[in-house]
């Protein structure tokens, strides 16, 4: 009940004004080369794990022990610059940089702060192609994913300031998925990131707000651009760059996917030590609106997407979220909301359901639902026995709500 109550709370909140927002440029942040003077093009030891950079330093020469050293400095003391690894002799900094290496983290060119104190942000990689996603801090949680299920408001001897803060990741540029009411779909897909682009993102958040592991708990959410699933290698490259060199606990990492059933499959057999929380995209209760508005759904129907989520072996307290954006007049009556109670107690599955009420973009000819449409479907689902939360638009004024993630700038 008092989670019912905290979501009336966050419904009530009224949404953020327009042009509240605020652009800053960062352009001091510094471009870099992608090639040197020489014409060999630089390579990043970013997004490498401890092995491959251990490989890299007998490549030239040098002790494998020394790729551990290297990790340390770029995933935990978060060095940008090759020279300012200090726990590396100077000479070798010295000739790593004239191979060609560099750190090569991904780095923030652009911020875009909204006043309830969501920021996205464009991250820009090494890649030749210069190409940006975006990535979001919400500094107050969404009202959706809690962490490792833990009360926050039991004081556990952790520094609470941002218990409930959430970075909201991208896997791809664009997306290929075409879900009918999502603008990051307009874009296509673009191109897969990389693991290191991926992770990046995260460490590049980190630094902008003073993030120290170990004492800070932030919640991750692979929920930005991109279908994660579609780029798994990379995706579960990243996971295990941010567990197993950075140091996070997967427990407070949350994976989103379209209902990408090999995907699934690849995941379920993921260590538990490694494997994040897994959220699906239902969106409806049934094939034949999911069909309309997920056109993957007449791929892996409703049915072999929740078979393939049956196979996850969940840990102690663990839930499958279940997402459902509500788009007015398609799937938000309360009948909807029964026959989708009635679905997911059949699946067995221990799981929630988090509401979005559709936030609008520009050509999407969807509505947003009426505030007591979505009041009824939450009781509704409530009623039908099923734990509901619903989701808080974040930075509407700046275009960082679900679905509203796309590499234009507004103007
Ligand atoms: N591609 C993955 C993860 C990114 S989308 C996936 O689809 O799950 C993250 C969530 O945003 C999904 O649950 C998606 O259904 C939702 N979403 C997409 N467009 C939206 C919009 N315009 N308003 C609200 N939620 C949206
Ligand atoms: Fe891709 Fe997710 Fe948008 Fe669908 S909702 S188009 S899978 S990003």
């Amino acid at each position: 009940m008092a989670a019912a109550f905290r979501n009336e709370m966050l419904y009530a909140e009224p949404y953020v004004a327009q042009k509240s927002y605020q652009l800053v440029r960062l352009d001091g942040s510094g471009s870099r080369e992608d090639t040197q003077a020489s014409g060999v093009r630089n390579r990043q030891l970013f997004g490498l794990d401890s092995n491959e950079l251990g490989a890299c330093m007998v490549e030239v020469g040098e002790p494998a022990w020394r790729g551990r050293q290297l990790a340390e400095a770029i995933y935990c003391q978060r060095i940008t610059e090759l020279s300012e690894i200090t726990t590396l002799p100077k000479t070798l900094r010295t000739r790593l940089a004239l191979e060609g290496w560099e750190v090569g983290r991904p780095w923030i060119i652009q911020l875009f702060q909204s006043s309830d104190g969501t920021e996205r942000y464009l991250v820009q990689g090494q890649a030749a192609d210069a190409l940006t996603v975006e990535t979001v801090w919400m500094p107050e949680g969404d009202g959706g994913e809690t962490g490792d299920g833990s009360d926050p408001e039991k004081p556990n001897g952790v520094d609470r300031r941002w218990e409930r803060a959430t970075i909201c990741v991208s896997s791809q540029v664009g997306c290929a998925v075409n879900c009918q009411f999502c603008l990051t779909a307009r874009l296509g897909l673009q191109r897969n990131l990389s693991a290191g682009e991926i992770a990046g993102q995260v460490l590049a958040v980190f630094d902008r707000h003073g993030v120290e592991v170990g004492r800070d708990r932030v919640n991750l959410v692979f929920m930005g651009m991109g279908e994660p699933f579609l780029n798994y290698d990379n995706f579960m490259g990243a996971v295990r760059l941010l567990v197993e060199e950075v140091g996070l606990s997967p427990r407070r990492m949350t994976v989103s996917t379209s209902g990408i059933v090999p995907g699934i499959e690849r995941f379920a057999q993921e260590p538990a030590e490694l494997r994040p929380k897994l959220a699906i995209s239902l969106n409806a209760p049934n094939d034949e609106i999911r069909g309309q508005i997920m056109p993957i759904n007449r791929k892996w129907p409703i049915e072999a997407v929740i078979a393939a989520v049956g196979r996850l072996q969940l840990r102690p307290r663990e839930r499958i979220t279940f997402e459902y954006v509500l788009l007015g007049g398609v799937n938000d009556r309360p009948e909807q909301a029964a026959e989708l109670a009635r679905l997911v107690r059949r699946t067995g599955i221990a799981a929630k359901v988090n509401l979005i009420a559709w936030n609008p973009g520009p050509g999407i000819a969807y509505a947003t639902p009426q505030p007591e449409a979505v009041d009824a479907f939450r009781v509704a689902l409530g009623d039908g026995g099923i734990p509901v939360y619903l989701r808080k638009p974040h930075g509407r004024d700046i275009y960082a709500a679900c679905g509203q993630l796309k590499r234009t700038v507004e103007g």
